[in-house]
């Protein structure tokens, strides 16, 4: 028994010498993701609620280990941010992204051209040539600055108010739109909406989900949706996974939604299959 003890916990040991996830670890292969093609991007649709039709998509990077499987975002991009990976899967997204939107543009007539939403992390929002490589990319690709909308988080904003308002003022000149992403999670004083040019607030998912039972979530919601109408700015709401929450949100007039109701983020394979159906909501 003893023997057979011993043998087990070295199989155990075998794996564990396999398997630790440590941020190092993953850096060294965060490294190499691109070059052994392991990174994809998804695009989750995001409907236009008054119209029920498709107004865009969110990108949203997907990382397949050739020998971990999928490693979720929530896990990798801290690491990539933390070790600067991040510049250059940025690069990428970004530049696919932009390519991706511009070919599914092309079939479109003019008046429905889709958005493209991007994340922008703390780390690359802090590199004082953010919106010069945003530009080039723009440029390079050949897709309307109109049509990309940069994801910030409501904290990222909030680290520096001073650089935040310059480089806002860049991406807005640049005719960029800008939306507060995870908006009401962070902690911020809403004086800065006035002095920020932004676009678009998306209500994080954490509300919308049990908006429908719990009515202090409900309220938040309402709030928010209200306090777009006001400032004139877009207001999405994330996370939508049940027809009555979309119920609710139409309700509130809420303008845009994103969520599993309306579709899983998908692969570019599938998304042609997606605007074929041309669905409406
Ligand atoms: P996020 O920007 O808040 O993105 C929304 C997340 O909610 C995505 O998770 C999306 O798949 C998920 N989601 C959308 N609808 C629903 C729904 O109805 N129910 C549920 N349960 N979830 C829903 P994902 O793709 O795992 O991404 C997680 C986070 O990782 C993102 O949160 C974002 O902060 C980060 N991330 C992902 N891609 C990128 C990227 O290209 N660049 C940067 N900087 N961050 C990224
Ligand atoms: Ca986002
Ligand atoms: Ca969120
Ligand atoms: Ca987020």
């Amino acid at each position: 028994a003893k023997e057979r003890g011993k043998a087990q916990s070295i199989a155990f040991e075998d794996e564990m010498r396999v398997w630790p996830v440590t941020p190092l670890d993953l850096d060294s292969d965060l490294r190499r993701a691109l070059e052994r093609d392991e990174m994809r991007l998804h695009y989750q649709p995001i409907i236009d609620m008054r119209s029920g039709k498709l107004a865009g998509f969110e990108a949203l990077m997907r990382w397949y280990h050739a020998e971990r499987g999928e490693i979720s975002p929530v896990e990798f991009i801290p690491v990539a941010e933390e070790t600067g990976s991040i510049f250059t899967l940025s690069q990428w997204a970004l530049r696919t992204a932009a390519t991706q939107i511009t070919e599914w543009n092309k079939a479109r007539p003019a008046t429905e051209q889709l958005e493209i939403s991007v994340n922008l992390s703390g780390r690359q929002f802090a590199r004082p040539d953010a919106v010069s490589g945003i530009i080039d990319c723009l440029d390079g690709v050949g897709l309307p600055a109109n049509l990309l909308k940069i994801e910030i988080t409501e904290s990222t904003l909030m680290e520096d108010v001073d650089r935040s308002t310059e480089m806002l003022d860049r991406l807005k000149a640049a005719d960029i739109k800008i939306c507060v992403d995870d908006f009401g999670t962070g902690y911020s004083s809403l004086s800065y909406l006035h002095t920020f040019p932004i676009d678009t607030l998306k209500i994080d998912k954490s509300f919308i989900q049990d908006m429908t039972s719990n009515y202090q979530n409900l309220e938040i919601v309402r709030t928010i949706t209200m306090l777009g109408q006001n400032l004139r700015l877009d207001v999405i709401a994330e996370g939508v996974e049940t027809s009555e929450q979309l119920a609710q949100l139409r309700a509130l007039d809420c303008h845009y939604a994103q969520g599993f109701l309306f579709s899983r983020p998908i692969g570019a394979d599938q998304v042609a299959a997606f605007l074929a159906e041309d669905k409406s909501w």
